[in-house]
């Protein structure tokens, strides 16, 4: 599973930890959005998503998250039938 979050930055008042030390929680306002998570192949490997979706835009950062999820997991598929690659 992939999350998307906002990465705040210096000048975003969600960036003070003390005051939000749950930042990842907090969405509103105008911070890049980033992606963090993993994709785990048939045989227990881990494929590590993660980084910047190059938007400040909410909603198409959740797009973009999971079009990446979905084609992670469209080609992990097809390489097991395919046997495209080897683990
Ligand atoms: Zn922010």
């Amino acid at each position: 599973m992939v999350t998307a979050y906002r990465r705040h930055q210096a000048r975003c008042k969600y960036a003070n930890k003390k005051k939000y030390p749950e930042p990842r929680k907090h969405k509103d306002c105008t911070c890049p959005v980033h992606m963090d998570g993993f994709v785990t192949t048939p045989f227990g490997e881990k494929i590590v998503m993660r980084g910047s979706l190059e938007t400040r835009n909410w909603g198409h950062g959740q797009i973009l998250s999971l079009s990446m999820l979905i084609g992670t997991l469209a080609t992990v598929r097809a390489c097991c039938t395919l046997e495209a690659v080897h683990w």
